[in-house]
Formats: C-alpha cells, structure tokens, sequence
C-alpha cells in the first residue's frame, strides 16, 4: 500500500488553497462539504470561486502565493494549474512540515486525493494510488449507483438511537447482533424508503420489546420487476432482490432479471410450467405467507408493476391480514416500457390527449369494458393480455365507431432481446396475431400514436443486455463481499 487511506477531520482546521480556477473551484467544493477553515489565494478567481467566496466563510487573498502562507496551516492544496508556482508551494509546505497535494502532480504532493462516494456520514473512498485514476473513478461510479441515496439519513437515524440501544441491550455480542438485523430489516429499509416516522416508532417498538421475536417475524416485498430488461429495475428492488432470502416468481420474470437475486436466495417458482398446473393464487397467498412466518426476507417478484393487472393487491390484503410486514415496490409496467421500447409515445400533443390501460383477457377485461368510451380517437388504448382476443377487441372498437385505418402496434417481448414491433391498422389486428405467430408477452397499442411504430427502428434495443449481465455478476460479488 503506497498511499495509507486515512479520513481527516478538518471542520474548523485551517487550510490554504493556492488557485483561484477550476481545479481550485473543484478542491473548495469538497473542502467545504468538510467545514474546514479555507483561504484561497490567488491573483484571479473564476466566477465559481467569487460566488462561494461571496457566500460563505471562506478567506480571500487577492495576491500571488508567498511562501509564509502556508505557515499554520493542516493542510495546503496547489491548484494553480502552472508547474512552477504549484511546485513553489508544495516546496513550501514541505519545507515546514505540513501535508500538501498539488492537483494532478503526484511528485509534488504527500497525498492523493480519492474518488468519493459521498452519502455523509457514509463516505467511501477509493484509490489507484495514482496508477489509475480512470479505473478508480469507473468504480466509484459502480458503487454510487448501488449505495442507496438515503444511506447516510440511516447511518444518521443509527447513531440517533444508539445510546437508547446501549441502555438496554447490554452485552457487546448481543448489540453487535441487534445491529446487524436492524440494517438487514424492515426499520432500516422504512427509513431508506422515507418513511422515517413510521420507522422511529418501530425502532421504539424493537428497542424496549423483545427485537428477537421481530427478528422472526419475517417481511414481504412485493417487487415490480419491469418488462423484462434488467436495466429497468428501481434501486430499491434491487436491494429488496440482494436481501432475500427467498424469491418467489412467476413466468414473466426473465433469467436475465434472477441473475441479480441474491445468489444463495431460494426459489420458488409459481407460474405455468408446460404441461404442468399452474399455482392458483390461493396457493401463491399460501407459499408467501408460510415463508414470511418462518422468519425469511421475502420477495415475490412479478413482471412490470405490481398494481397493474398484477394481482399485488390481492397478496398485500393477504399478507397484512395476517400480521405480516408488507413493502410495495413499483416497476415499470408493460406498456410504459413497451412503449419506450418501440418509440411510441403513450401522448403526444398531436395524437392523444388520454391514455388508458385494459385488460383484454377472457371474462372481466373484454365484458365490462366500456366499449363506446374506448372508441375515442383522442386516446392511446393499451391492451394487457389481449392477443388472444385480438379479434374480439378490435371488432367491438370498429362497432362503437372507431376509424378501422386507425394505427395500431404489436409489441412482442418488449424491451428484451427477442423484441418484435409490428406496425398495422386496427382492421388488420386479427390478421396480424394470426401471421406473426405471437407467442411472448405481447401489448396492443392502439390509436393515432401507434403511426410512430412503422417511423422509428427500435426492434433491436436491447444492446445492453449482455453489459448488464456482467453487473448483474459484479453486483453479487459486491453483495458477498458484504458491501
Ligand atoms: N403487472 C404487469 C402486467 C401483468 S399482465 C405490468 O405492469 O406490466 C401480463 C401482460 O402484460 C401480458 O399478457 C402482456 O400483455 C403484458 N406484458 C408484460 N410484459 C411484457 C413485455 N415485456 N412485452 C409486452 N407485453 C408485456
């Protein structure tokens, strides 16, 4: 190890940043996130550097760097961006033994500033040790789309209750233990979801009541997965996925989105195998809640959102009728993804003024439907499981007085790799089911938006896919690292 990682408390300490552009204006960022006490000296400042010299606490020499600047200070910074007066200033430091990083110049510097993922009080710092910095920026990227925004409010919420918790919880192997649950558990993940008043109730509730029969009370989240590419997942159903204990899904959740469930999570499937029954929903209610009872971190994960056409308020009213924690996480539904996917836009100031999403199946879909309000050529329609009553739906639209020329899009697999858009008139809506052989997931788009379909080449969007499945990979790596 070249360089030894240290965190420095600086609030209040007494810094000299040579420099007044934008090398300089990038130090004084950071060096005011920490409080400390700057002086900025240099002859010219940029216009980011006036406006926080105006606004803050922060010293301002108008005037080129003598070398007795550095006197008193922890820590100079040479940002100049001219070798010869960074270099004057590194020499000063160093001559009355004070640490000093010229920006860019290793050889002038005692220390290296890292890349930084800032989530205060949880700061992360990474370091090539100079050898490269692109890399270390590359995975400080990685780490930042992981780490929870509100990660630092949590640290914070901790610390808030750890005296409470030191009062009651005595012995340091049982606190150690009470921790480690509460930031795998429910409370921790109110407070990240923004629920920090519900949160502070609880943690009251598992302080001075017995936190083990918590710990066994297991938890639901019922995740909305999007139409299929991994890309489309929320941060928080990723961090629901690398909790789990066990998964339990159905036929439209793809390979490619279990590649980021915990690897060592167990699961169930409950959707339709080839010629086998599939689970009745009673059943699916059943699975969930005997595995929450047992303790485990659950995540019934479904394809889009959960609350559209997904049967999640179904299981929620179950799970909470039987005492058990719920967590609803939206996703992405089909025809918000599809319709992305395919380049047609859901409205459009031109085309449709309303958007409505039905459900085209057997039975409630095409029955209670209101059939002549659907016949509006102001509005987009999104079937949902309608293929197999492509027919159906688009003759009743044609009889309630709907242009049969009107345009319509087929999105197949929407936004996978195996995606298919198919362009046509409602007339033709039947005859295209039947020809295309459509087997995968599929919407109907239908009104004057779905003309976008035949303009835009968006059949092969899913380039990235390969990509994301290496951080899929990563992800689990970091996740058995226990980051
Ligand atoms: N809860 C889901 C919908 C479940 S109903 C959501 O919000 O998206 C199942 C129907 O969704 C399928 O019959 C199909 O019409 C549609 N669907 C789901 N994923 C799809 C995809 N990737 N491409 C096209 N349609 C999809």
């Amino acid at each position: 190890m070249d360089h030894f990682p240290i965190f420095l408390a600086l609030k209040g300490q007494k810094v000299i940043l040579v420099g007044g552009g934008d090398l300089a204006a990038r130090k004084l960022r950071l060096l005011r996130k920490a409080d400390a006490a700057v002086t900025v000296i240099a002859p010219t400042l940029c216009d980011e550097i006036k406006e926080l010299v105006a606004g803050a606490h922060i010293g301002y020499e108008e005037r080129k760097f003598h070398s007795s600047d550095v006197v008193g200070a922890s820590l100079v910074f040479a940002a100049t961006d001219i070798e010869a007066v960074d270099a004057s200033v590194s020499h000063a430091a160093q001559a009355h033994g004070i640490k000093v990083n010229a920006v860019d110049r290793p050889d002038l510097s005692d220390f290296i500033m890292p890349a930084i993922v800032d989530r205060s009080p949880m700061v992360v710092a990474i370091s090539s040790g100079g050898a490269a910095p692109i890399l270390a920026r590359n995975l400080r990227e990685k780490i930042e789309s992981i780490l929870p925004p509100a990660l630092g409010r949590l640290a914070t919420f901790a610390d808030s209750f750890r005296g409470a918790v030191k009062g009651t919880i005595s012995g340091g192997n049982e606190r150690r233990k009470f921790w480690e649950d509460f930031f795998d558990g429910p409370v921790a993940e109110a407070v990240l979801s923004g629920r920090e008043v519900s949160a502070r109730e609880k943690m009251l509730g598992l302080i001075n009541l017995n936190w083990k029969e918590e710990r066994k009370a297991g938890h639901v989240a019922i995740v909305g997965a999007g139409p299929g590419d991994p890309d489309l997942l929320t941060f928080r159903a990723m961090r629901f996925m690398q909790q789990a204990d066990v998964v339990v899904y159905d036929r439209l959740i793809s390979d490619d989105i279990l590649d980021y469930v915990r690897r060592d999570a167990d699961r169930i499937y409950v959707g339709k195998a080839p010629g086998k029954h599939s689970k009745t929903q009673d059943e699916i209610n059943e699975i969930l809640v005997q595995q929450a009872q047992k303790g485990l971190r659950v995540v019934r994960l479904k394809g889009g959102d959960p609350f559209v056409f997904g049967r999640g308020g179904e299981e929620m009213e179950v799970l909470q009728s039987e005492g058990i924690d719920v967590d609803i996480v939206p996703g992405i539904t089909a025809a918000v993804g599809c319709a992305a996917a395919a380049g047609v836009p859901l409205t459009h100031r031109d085309h449709a003024s309303m958007v409505t999403f039905v459900a085209g199946q057997n039975g409630d879909g095409i029955t209670q439907a209101d059939w002549s309000g659907l016949a509006n050529n102001r509005q987009t329609l999104v079937f949902y499981m309608g293929i197999s009553n492509a027919d159906q739906i688009a003759s009743k639209l044609i009889r309630h007085g709907l242009d049969r020329n009107t345009p319509v899009a087929i999105i197949e697999n929407g936004t996978r790799p195996n995606q298919r858009v198919l362009p046509g008139k409602l007339l033709d809506t039947a005859h295209m089911v039947e020809t295309h052989n459509i087997t995968g997931p599929a919407l109907i788009v239908i009104g004057s938006v779905a003309s976008f379909a035949s303009k835009a080449d968006f059949q092969q969007i899913a380039a990235g896919a390969i990509e994301n499945k290496n951080v899929a990979l990563y992800l689990n790596e970091v996740a058995v690292a226990g980051l």
